[in-house]
């Protein structure tokens, strides 16, 4: 994996694990081991995982832009678990500076319902064209609309629009964009600003602890079994420190 630490400067891969860790009060309430570097798709067995320790999900869940998919969105719904979770484009597109720099984002694309059709920033139609299935890590399945501009080929902002040689393409997940919109929702709500709050004083406090005051940077042990013991060790004293001194 890509590590953040990265002394040469020249992003070399590195054997690691991507741990996931959630908490409670800072109290550490379960965590799961995984061998693939991307968050997003470990959401899912994390959880899965601390309801066969715990034997329920938690009713609320606050987690980064780094959590916000479709199958997140999907999967968190479906267990009635309250979800306050970011997505990638959540606070730029809240700025008018991004949607000045970023002319030709999707996102500054006009949909025009009643034809189906998208107008690019220069007032020309992309049309939809076949609807695209996509897997993820996991094997969710979910589906992208597909609009093209009927002819980009004389555009002079081509280059900034898009790198294809052919016409700039849309990809809409419409289950996405609309789970997007009740999580935006959500999340600037009263209560959606108090959780997002929480997040930084609640589990980024404790990884500050277990790696800047504790200094726990590197697993002694390897293997995925070997290394859970090792977390898990040092979970169960983080809680009991925790314990210690309230
Ligand atoms: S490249 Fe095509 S889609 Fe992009 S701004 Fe120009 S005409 Fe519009």
């Amino acid at each position: 994996m890509r590590m953040k630490e990265d002394h040469m400067r020249n992003g070399q891969l590195k054997p690691g694990y991507n741990i996931q860790m959630g908490t409670e009060n800072q109290f550490i309430t379960g965590f799961s081991i995984h061998q693939n570097p991307g968050d997003t798709s470990c959401l899912k067995d994390h959880l899965e995982q601390r309801k066969r320790w715990l034997g329920e999900h938690p009713q609320v869940l606050i987690a980064d832009a780094g959590y916000g998919s479709e199958e997140n969105y999907d999967y968190l719904k479906d267990r009635n678990i309250t979800a306050y979770v970011k997505y990638n484009l959540f606070h730029y597109e809240q700025k008018k500076r991004y949607q000045k720099k970023k002319t030709y984002r999707q996102e500054n694309f006009t949909y025009l319902k009643e034809k189906d059709q998208y107008l690019c920033p220069r007032g020309k139609a992309l049309t939809y064209q076949f609807t695209k299935d996509v897997t993820s890590y996991n094997g969710y399945h979910s589906t992208r609309r597909v609009y093209e501009c009927l002819d980009c080929s004389r555009c002079p902002v081509k280059s900034d629009c898009t790198k294809s040689k052919y016409n700039r393409r849309l990809y809409i997940g419409v289950e996405l964009l609309e789970m997007r919109e009740q999580a935006k929702k959500r999340l600037n709500s009263p209560e959606g600003v108090k959780m997002r709050s929480q997040r930084p004083i609640e589990v980024e406090a404790v990884y500050g602890r277990l790696k800047h005051n504790w200094g726990f940077r590197r697993f002694y042990l390897r293997g995925v079994e070997k290394v859970k013991i090792e977390w898990g060790l040092l979970n169960i004293a983080h809680n009991i420190a925790k314990v210690a001194v309230q």
